[in-house]
């Protein structure tokens, strides 16, 4: 702890030092930067989930909104980071945190990202990335490749060419979704006659000019609430993106999906685009991908996939089958951030068509002139990082047998885990793993047998005691910090769709072992006995339900 406040002066002369490349060995930010290093590593090898210190103490580290008047010295403000924001920093890459999809990462990337930041490339135009925009588009053409499988002629013609573009990077699977749907919203609308192009006239105009009454998307119940906000900055509302029913495995039924845009259409609105999901977030399930295409080309709309969570999965040549139809869509998401394992701010869309993006296209003049190749003619986004090429590092270094090797355990420790949660009296697997997600939950062997037998509103009572069971456990689990798992609400349709409070388990961890799932099952049971009133109250119910 520091405990005087030292200051450091402020001039001129100094701040022109802290632009200074530092010289030698020895120099203070060289040895900074060492012991902030191991520092680091300290804290990645030791802590899991802090939780020590409540959210509520931590705000006052973080309570002044005045900027200082005066400077710090870096090696006091790094103490003070390592205080109050290492410390209590969750350890995403725990081998016990298994609840999220935030990935853990490869520990080359530390170093390698100095190169991303010291360079400080801004890909939006050529003038300030050169050899960072070809590198970009060919990691965009290797991602379009992993779906899209076209001949080596196709890239050698479209991957740096100018006027196409096979996709885009951005900084995650919600600009993407939002850039797909941009693309499908602008080609659905697009000139015609005296009309010039939603993109110039605006959706209004749009809209009279081809005499519809609205726009839908489509998406079934599992679609990431990215899809609402992509609705929402489109002009569409978010009640313009139509839920679509799904069955017992929480995939999209393709009947009610062509129901639904017949229905639509009676009713003059334009269903645009459908968006299939390829591993839900919530219980990693794949949408029926083939049946979904064929029902977009009967009805001349957009076919998106959402694959930000599981489309890396392409990868695994045992796996790939799992996303068929993936190769059929208009257009897909992948984040790299998920499980391509990058930092945060790495995700992609791809495009199947290399002129699909010409009706998004923006120029300026003293930038992304037309027939440049500046990345950001065909962007959402405008000055971006060089995250690419830590993904292009790490397709280099892993290799896509190495990523495959990464899926394949991860959905083999999915199955693994899914069996032994089966194998306990006491737990109830909710979903089953299709890629390596799983959702579960505490359920004692008497209550199991009670809510076998209750129907009605009994059955639903049984369930409402169970949630608030799965919830006390999940929160006093995260609470003790030795591990994480997360949870979701479900309506399972064995369970008369009610509201089914579940674990949510996400397994793409590496060091995650088979001795860690079944710890975190004791702990789970270990916890429940913690709470022996609400266990007391199940019992005395359950014996009553005939
Ligand atoms: C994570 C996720 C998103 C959103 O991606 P961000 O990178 O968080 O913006 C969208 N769709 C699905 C299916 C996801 O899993």
């Amino acid at each position: 702890m520091v405990t005087e406040t030292k200051t450091a002066d402020v001039s001129f002369d100094s701040l022109l030092k802290i632009f200074t490349v530092p010289e030698g060995p020895d120099s203070t930010l060289t040895q900074i930067e060492a012991s902030l290093s191991q520092n680091l590593n300290q804290f990645l090898r030791e802590h899991i989930v802090a939780e020590e210190k409540p959210l509520r103490e931590i705000e006052k580290d973080f309570s002044s909104a005045v900027i200082p008047e005066t400077a710090s010295f870096v090696s006091d403000h790094t103490e003070h980071l390592l205080n109050t924001v290492v410390s209590h920093s969750v350890h995403t890459s725990a081998p016990t945190f298994i609840g999220h999809m935030t990935s853990a990462l490869p520990y080359f990337l530390m170093p390698l990202s100095k190169i991303m930041i010291a360079l400080n490339q801004n890909l939006v135009k050529i003038e300030t990335s050169k050899a960072f925009t070809p590198l970009e588009r060919q990691v965009l053409g290797m991602l379009h490749r992993l779906i899209y499988r076209q001949d080596d002629a196709f890239y050698q013609r479209w991957m740096h060419s100018a006027n196409h573009s096979l996709g885009a990077f951005c900084s995650g699977g919600t600009i993407a979704n939002i850039t797909a749907l941009w693309v499908a919203r602008n080609n659905a609308l697009r000139a015609q006659g005296s009309f010039k192009g939603v993109e110039k006239e605006g959706l209004f105009k749009a809209m009279k000019h081809y005499g519809y009454e609205g726009l839908a998307i489509l998406v079934s119940e599992r679609g990431h609430y990215s899809l609402k906000k992509a609705a929402d900055v489109l002009g569409i509302g978010q009640e313009g993106l139509v839920p679509v029913k799904t069955d017992a495995n929480n995939r999209l039924c393709p009947k009610a999906l062509d129901e639904t845009i017949r229905s639509l259409k009676t009713r003059c609105i334009k269903p645009f685009a459908v968006v299939g999901v390829a591993g839900t977030t919530e219980t990693g399930n794949v949408d029926p991908l083939v049946e979904i295409a064929h029902i977009c080309q009967e009805h001349d709309c957009h076919f998106h996939v959402d694959a930000a969570w599981g489309g890396a999965t392409l990868m695994s040549n045992r796996y790939r089958h799992l996303l068929s139809g993936i190769e059929l869509a208009d257009s897909v998401t992948i984040d790299a951030h998920k499980q391509l394992y990058l930092p945060m701010g790495a995700g992609m869309v791809l495009f199947k068509e290399p002129d699909a993006m010409k009706c998004i296209e923006h120029h300026a003049q003293y930038i992304l002139r037309k027939g440049s190749k500046d990345l950001g003619s065909h962007t959402l986004e405008g000055s971006r990082s060089g995250m690419a090429m830590l993904l292009y590092a790490a397709m280099h270094i892993i290799s896509r047998p190495g990523y495959e090797l990464l899926i394949n355990q991860s959905i083999e420790k999915a199955q693994y885990f899914a069996s032994l949660i089966t194998q306990q009296p006491d737990f109830e697997l909710i979903s089953e793993p299709e890629l390596c997600l799983l959702t579960y939950r505490y359920v004692p062997k008497s209550i199991q047998a009670a809510l076998a037998r209750a129907q009605g509103e009994q059955k639903a009572h049984l369930n409402e005691m169970l949630n608030d069971l799965t919830q006390f456990i999940q929160k006093r689990q995260r609470e003790t910090g030795r591990s994480f798992v997360s949870r979701t609400r479900l309506n399972p349709a064995n369970y008369d769709h009610h509201h089914t409070i579940v674990f949510r388990v996400v397994l793409a961890n590496p060091l995650t072992s088979e001795e860690i799932l079944q710890a975190i099952l004791l702990e789970q049971r270990e916890i429940a006995k913690q709470v022996p009133t609400l266990l007391d109250r199940l019992e005395t119910f359950a014996a009553q339900v005939k």
